[in-house]
């Protein structure tokens, strides 16, 4: 029942301009007069090495590995193709364009990810919670994907203000 006093102010989430300071709990640019974070509520301010928050590790390490998985993919579709289309002229031809087709897509996302596109987190959440109906293995994989996306930490660094 904490009531707020009406002098005071309540800080407005802050545009990322060079003088705006860092929360260091959620990476939040803020007003540099705030006294506390207008996302997340901390005091504790600072700037982030560069004034810009970097890619988790976590976030790296996934990104590499999708795009890996995308081009074995695409591989996997072009030996297809071409071992399967002499087979069976049409269908072989059209399994083997759609791997490659699932395999350029997977990889688009997955450089999205690495160079920190929100959409490319968000689609990653949805892939998730479409998993957690794959029991076991897919439901304890989702669960960790949705906890991972949706830290302050991660969901700060997609969000900052891109520079390019
Ligand atoms: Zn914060």
């Amino acid at each position: 029942m904490s009531q707020m006093t009406p002098s005071a102010q309540q800080p407005v989430p802050y545009g990322g301009t060079s003088n705006a300071k860092y929360c260091q709990k959620c990476g939040a640019a803020n007003d540099p007069n705030a006294p506390y974070c207008a996302n997340c509520g901390a005091s504790n301010f600072g700037a982030y090495p560069g004034g810009r928050i970097s890619r988790p590790v976590g976030v790296t390490i996934l990104a590499i590995l999708q795009i890996l998985g995308s081009l074995v993919t695409i591989i996997a579709g072009l030996t297809f193709g071409a071992l399967f289309g002499a087979l069976l002229p049409g269908l072989g031809a059209v399994l083997g364009l759609g791997l490659v087709a699932l395999g350029v897509v997977t990889l688009l996302i997955a450089i999205a990810l690495f160079t920190g596109r929100n959409w490319a987190r968000i689609l990653n959440i949805i892939l998730a919670v479409i998993d957690l109906i794959n029991f076991p293995v897919g439901t304890i994989i989702g669960i960790i994907f949705i906890i991972y996306f949706t830290r302050p930490r991660v969901v700060a660094y997609f969000k900052q203000p891109r520079t390019a």
